[in-house]
């Protein structure tokens, strides 16, 4: 592949920028992922970058592949196709940092990194389907970018920005038009709000991805947040170490370490993406005191097999990351290409249990519409459920009593508000299982 003149010229430019913030002196000290799936470094569409600008997150998220010609020159796309990517930009834009094209396996049109990046003429072609915000978080704003839905936690949405504009993304409502920050005042109110309502303990600040902020920014709400005495946990939501994993730097690492505890969600769908540099970001991250969870999306053509996904959650549990939720793909506008039956999920989750170590299997959900919350899904295990006994099947379909221990009646539960709804949705389970005989 070519380099243009153009590109060649801002190469320069940006080596004579400022150097990169964080240093690279620890990357000889971890060790490789022991994931034989692991991709491998830059591939030859970027092998005249010189390795400072490689590593710089800066320079990486600078040099985000952000319009069709430029996509062109990187990878084979016909005239049809540029035409038909370029209308469907119009309306959901594209961003691919180096980094995460580099991983492309540039021949295959199904390679499912790239249907992950790169636009689908179907975002237009189906758009009749689906919803603007399905989950609702309009309705539950408490101020500008403060989400409200649960009595002890709330969502924090500093910018819209993301390092890579996933084509599955819940909120492509808000970056669709693109580019925004919230401003001093706005966090301001947001922190407010969460000082004076004490339920609140956790506090999720996600996507946009809040890594886009710099380290210096992120840590004056960071540092603000755990000055409130009632927020336990911070929890942050980012898919920088897959997408663009030379973010996890010294620097970073360093800042997040004072601010425990503070975890991490992050968003490998594909164990391609299991790669020695995500790998790196995610114990430097461990290392700093930081755990990681993954919180995948089931999409189509990406990770909807039972193999695949056992590929990536074993891949995850090697580089220490756990396999916390399997997402249904919400019902977006523009990514109903992307979506599966829900049956696809519960297929997932059943090829692995018995198969693999339970550690390795997320919890798959729905996240109800209407802001009705997540709802996880299981295969049936519990066939039956009749006079003190249980009739179970394990992995294998073999069948099992088991004697259901008769416990004390409870006076009183946690959730008081939730008993006659759980008392009717038992009811009427039983009633199903009575007429389903082993
Ligand atoms: S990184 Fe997250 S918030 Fe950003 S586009 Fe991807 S899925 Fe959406």
């Amino acid at each position: 592949m070519q380099t243009t003149t153009t590109t060649l010229q801002r190469d320069l430019r940006e080596l004579e920028e400022e150097e990169p913030p964080g240093t690279n002196d620890t990357l000889d000290r971890v060790e490789e992922p022991p994931s034989k799936t692991a991709a491998t470094r830059r591939n030859k569409l970027f092998d005249y970058v010189p390795e400072t600008n490689w590593n710089d997150w800066k320079w990486q998220f600078r040099n985000r592949v952000t319009s069709v010609d430029e996509l062109a020159r990187l990878i084979p796309l016909s005239t049809k196709e540029q035409a038909q990517l370029k209308l469907v930009t119009t309306k959901y834009p594209l961003s691919v940092p180096p980094y995460y094209l580099s991983l492309f396996d540039i021949d295959n049109p199904d390679d499912p990194l790239r249907k992950q990046a790169l636009p689908s003429f179907h975002e237009l072609g189906l758009a009749g389907m689906g919803v603007e915000d399905p989950l609702e978080e309009q309705k539950d704003t408490a101020v500008p970018g403060l989400v409200h839905r649960y009595p002890d936690r709330v969502l924090m949405v500093l910018t819209d920005l993301c390092p890579m504009l996933c084509r599955h993304c819940t909120r492509k409502r808000e970056w669709q038009y693109g580019g925004w920050v919230r401003t001093t005042d706005e966090i301001e109110a947001m922190l407010d709000y969460i000082r004076m309502n004490r339920s609140i303990r956790d506090v999720i600040i996600s996507g946009g991805d809040p890594l886009t902020l710099s380290t210096q920014r992120l840590e004056q709400v960071i540092s603000e947040l755990r000055r409130i005495e009632h927020v336990e946990i911070i929890r942050i939501g980012t898919r920088f170490p897959v997408v663009l994993p030379q973010r996890i730097d010294d620097e970073l690492c360093a800042m997040l370490s004072k601010y425990g505890p503070l975890w991490v969600n992050t968003h490998f769908n594909n164990s391609k993406e299991i790669t020695p540099e995500s790998a790196r970001a995610c114990d430097r991250l461990l290392r700093a005191g930081v755990p990681v969870n993954n919180q995948a999306v089931l999409l189509r053509g990406v990770n909807d097999t039972v193999e695949e996904h056992t590929r990536l959650c074993q891949g995850l549990l090697k580089i220490k990351v756990r396999p916390y939720y399997l997402y249904q793909c919400d019902e977006v506008r523009g990514t109903e290409h992307l979506r599966t039956p829900v049956e696809a999920g519960i297929r997932i989750i059943e090829g692995m249990r018995g198969h693999t170590s339970g550690l390795a299997i997320p919890t798959f959900v729905i996240d109800l519409p209407h802001g009705g919350g997540k709802v996880p899904l299981q295969p049936d295990y519990m066939l039956m459920r009749k006079d003190g006994e249980l009739i179970l099947r394990n992995y294998k379909y073999q069948l099992f009593r088991y004697r259901n221990p008769n416990g004390p009646r409870r006076k009183k539960n946690g959730h008081k508000n939730n008993t006659a709804a759980r008392n009717s949705t038992i009811g009427q389970a039983n009633k199903r299982v009575a007429v389903n005989p082993v």
